[in-house]
């Protein structure tokens, strides 16, 4: 038997695939989505360009070529989910802790609770409050 049999393929590319398990690590940053990946050959980790949603699908080899030592290699995404569980008192009968959302014009401002993302209209003492208009005069300044 010839070279042990194994996984290792030789893509069409012509360049040896490692079965890369590379640590992948996505993170949301400023509604970003950056994935940082270790060449599994040189061990240099770079930044996956994921422009047109490149790396995301699930269980597909993607080809990536390492910036450092031009190797080329495949990686496997898989997206965990995780959750963060919070008390949320306003669900259970106290108040909600409703903060001024910061929209443009701020005439569509609404109230959002930071608690539990119950989003609600401001009230005319609130309009008041933070010097907004309603939204009707708003609609009503662009006519003008
Ligand atoms: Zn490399
Ligand atoms: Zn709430």
């Amino acid at each position: 038997m010839q070279g042990g049999g194994g996984l290792v393929r030789t893509p069409h590319f012509g360049s040896l695939a490692v079965r890369a398990s590379p640590h992948l690590e996505v993170q949301e940053l400023n509604n970003k989505t950056k994935m940082d990946i270790e060449c599994p050959y040189c061990g240099e980790e770079f930044d996956i360009n994921h422009d047109d949603g490149f790396g995301y699908a699930e269980g597909v080899k993607h080809h990536q070529e390492c910036p450092h030592c031009e190797k080329s290699f495949v990686f496997e995404t898989s997206i965990s989910f995780y959750y963060e569980p919070e008390k949320a008192d306003c669900m259970n009968g106290d108040a909600h802790d409703y903060r001024l959302s910061s929209t443009y014009p701020r005439e569509l401002s609404q109230m959002q609770c930071s608690t539990c993302g119950d989003i609600r209209q401001l009230s005319d003492d609130e309009r008041s409050k933070f010097n907004i208009g309603t939204k009707e005069s708003y609609f009503e300044s662009l006519k003008q």
